[in-house]
């Protein structure tokens, strides 16, 4: 695992630049979302300079499909954008800690940064069903180094669970 600070992180001995301003791209994204009925979860993809590649909020109920996570949205989005499935130059900016499923996304896209705002518990104390292994155990069980950069901006990644609860009233 790459050594990480609070705002950069070294990714095969570079140094990486963490943008608060994907993380918050990626809230606003999963902002826009509640109010057009998705999810409370949003993604953003940059490349290893900061360029922004691809935002996508959760569109399980909306399309409907239980894949269409955020994280998987914005993965197929930067794939198809860049006409690749590889990804090996690039950050994932998650607004919760990403699931099983999409920790195998991120795996198979060879993302070798991952950022995320608020963790499985704060999810779960919401009333998200949250399938998830440990940041520990992903890293075991899988092969690459994978940087990841826990609790990033985790209060502003919470307030979208409030928003969407206010809005939705109800919970999945
Ligand atoms: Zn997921």
């Amino acid at each position: 695992m790459g050594k990480t600070t609070a705002k950069s992180v070294l990714v095969g001995g570079r140094k990486v630049a963490i943008r608060p301003e994907f993380m918050q791209m990626a809230i606003d994204t999963a902002l826009k979302g509640i109010k057009k009925g998705r999810g409370p979860f949003g993604a953003c993809i940059t490349d290893l300079d900061g360029k922004l590649v691809s935002c996508a909020a959760n569109s399980v109920i909306l399309t409907p499909s239980p894949t269409r996570h955020a994280e998987v949205c914005a993965i197929d989005a930067a794939c198809k954008k860049l006409k690749t499935h590889m990804l090996g130059r690039h950050i994932i900016y998650t607004t919760t800690e990403p699931c099983l499923m999409c920790r195998g996304a991120i795996y198979w896209a060879q993302i070798p940064v991952i950022v995320y705002g608020t963790n499985q518990n704060d999810a779960r104390a919401l009333g998200f069903d949250e399938l998830n292994i440990s940041d520990a155990q992903f890293l075991r069980i899988g092969k690459r180094k994978t940087a990841i950069i826990r609790g990033f901006m985790r209060k502003e990644a919470k307030g979208i669970f409030w928003k969407f609860r206010k809005i939705s009233g109800k919970m999945y």
